[in-house]
């Protein structure tokens, strides 16, 4: 597999990282998910304008020159023949000796690799269990900072519950969104989600359905809403670039809209490539 380091293709066993790369250290980096359908970038203007917010509000030292990566990642899909897929993208503060400050002179690292991603169907036919877990994470979940670990420690206790992922909430009135992906409720006919705040990331998939719902002429609702709120709406959903929308069936042992994928679930997945040739979400979502 070739992979981007920095601005030039490599194979992927040249592509060293150094021990003291502070993105190894200190989770000192951020990144991005991109869908790739049928030869086509999904929403990549919005993914790369996420990505320069998040390298700003992290202090990183690195300009997305955007006409110029894309032409990298262009490179990187074709030559590795992808057709259908992703891509993960990461920029760390760079290497330094071990230190917490920021390095005087940053030297920031990207690499970027397709990822093999199937479009979730089973998931999006059936529906998902999900259990909800305390949000014990920092309080800028708005940066897509590498700093997983508060959300791989969640989603394992997901799995092993038997379901598949974990609803965060800060406190009994405040779910926030999932360990990768945000939460949306349906309520008498409305969408609810919660506000693009510090608390949670404003994922691409989350503004991509807001726009959608707007198209669709339903309603929605950006409010805070709580456990009791999540546990008896009429449908439940979860978004993300890799799982698109996924329909919660059950939220802990309590089952959703009898079990089943909810119409209104059903109608933005069934329209969720509708403004495909929509290159840029507008800014009021
Ligand atoms: N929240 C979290 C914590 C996530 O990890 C993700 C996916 N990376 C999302 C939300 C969804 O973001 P997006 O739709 O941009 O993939």
């Amino acid at each position: 597999m070739l992979v981007l380091k920095n601005e030039t293709l490599i194979n992927r066993n040249d592509a060293v990282i150094d021990i003291e790369d502070r993105g190894y250290q200190f989770g000192d980096g951020v990144y991005e998910v991109i869908r790739y359908y049928d030869g086509e970038w999904f929403l990549l203007d919005d993914h790369l304008e996420r990505l320069q917010y998040s390298l700003d509000e992290a202090e990183i030292d690195y300009n997305v020159q955007e006409e110029k990566l894309k032409a990298r990642l262009h490179d990187l899909m074709e030559q590795n023949q992808v057709q259908d897929g992703g891509v993960y993208l990461q920029v760390t503060r760079g290497f330094a000796p071990r230190n917490h400050p920021y390095p005087e002179h940053q030297q920031p690292t990207l690499i970027a690799y397709p990822l093999n991603l199937k479009r979730p169907t089973h998931d999006q036919t059936h529906g998902i269990h999900t259990i909800t877990a305390e949000d014990f994470r920092w309080l800028r979940c708005d940066i897509k900072s590498l700093n997983l670990l508060g959300n791989v420690m969640t989603k394992q206790k997901a799995i092993d519950t038997g379901a598949s992922e974990a609803i965060f909430y800060r406190d009994e009135s405040h779910v926030t969104e999932g360990s990768s992906t945000n939460v949306f409720i349906v309520k008498n006919g409305e969408l609810i989600t919660h506000p693009a705040d510090h608390y949670i990331l404003n994922g691409i998939t989350r503004r991509h359905l807001l726009y959608l719902a707007e198209r669709l002429d339903i309603p929605y609702r950006i409010e805070v809403f709580g456990l009791d709120a999540l546990k008896n709406a009429d449908e439940v959903f979860v978004s993300s670039t890799s799982a698109e929308i996924k329909p919660v069936i059950s939220v802990d042992d309590q089952i959703i809209s009898n079990g089943e994928p909810g119409p209104i679930t059903n109608t933005l997945l069934k329209n969720y490539f509708d403004h495909l040739s929509v290159t840029k979400l507008p800014n009021h979502i």
